[in-house]
């Protein structure tokens, strides 16, 4: 069945969308903001938020804008544990990878942990999900380096100051020798205000990344 219209596919076919669904998928392209890929007004290149602003993570892209049929596809694997959904999701990602010179082929691929969406609770980390298929594609290695040291409230409970008071600090790198001057892109299902992403950045970074970048299946704009 076409996970947005519902409609029964023939079951040779192992695709998450009918054909139809799929055709409406919008490709993140061209112009966007340089940095965080937000199609917002831009002003030489970059977004309103990204102006004058350094960032831990340098670069974000997504195969995708978070539109029409991917918001069903972004469901069914991240509340309807359909593994093959986002394992179809990340081969996509792979192939549309080869569209962003700009994100370079990193040395270490890791997944968003799920601590970052504490709303998402749920026992398995769909980002591991579609790191692991782009690994397989690409044959870049995945790595999750990221564990919680102190407990965070949900970020969907406070405005944006907390939520930067609330995460900092709450997350640590477990073997900093194991990104040690490591060039690494982070990998998410959505990417929303990008926050998750630099949080996650930030830590990498302060043990010793030289790089890190963002790839999403979806960006929301
Ligand atoms: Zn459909
Ligand atoms: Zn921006």
């Amino acid at each position: 069945m076409c996970a947005h219209c519902r409609k029964d596919l023939p079951g040779s076919y192992s695709g998450t969308l009918c054909l139809a669904c799929r055709t409406q998928l919008v490709p993140l392209e061209a112009p966007f903001c340089l940095r965080c890929a937000d199609i917002s007004p831009l002003r030489h290149g970059v977004c309103a938020s990204c102006q004058g602003e350094k960032f831990a993570c340098r670069l974000i892209r997504a195969a995708f804008l978070y539109r029409g049929p991917i918001h069903s596809w972004v469901y069914s694997f991240k509340y309807r544990g359909r593994f093959p959904a986002a394992q179809e999701a990340g081969r996509l990602m792979a192939r549309h990878w080869a569209r962003f010179r700009e994100l370079p082929a990193p040395e270490i691929l890791v997944p968003v942990p799920l601590h970052f969406r504490r709303e998402n609770e749920r026992g398995y980390n769909q980002a591991e999900i579609l790191a692991g298929a782009i690994s397989k594609e690409t044959g870049i290695p995945v790595l999750n380096p990221l564990i919680r040291v102190r407990k965070t409230k949900p970020q969907w409970e406070l405005d944006k100051k907390d939520r930067k008071q609330n995460i900092a600090g709450a997350f640590k790198v477990a073997r900093p020798g194991d990104i040690l001057g490591r060039k690494l892109v982070l990998i998410d299902d959505v990417c929303t205000t990008g926050f998750s992403l630099e949080a996650c950045a930030l830590e990498l970074k302060r043990s010793g990344a030289v790089d890190v970048c963002a790839y999403a299946f979806a960006r929301e704009v």
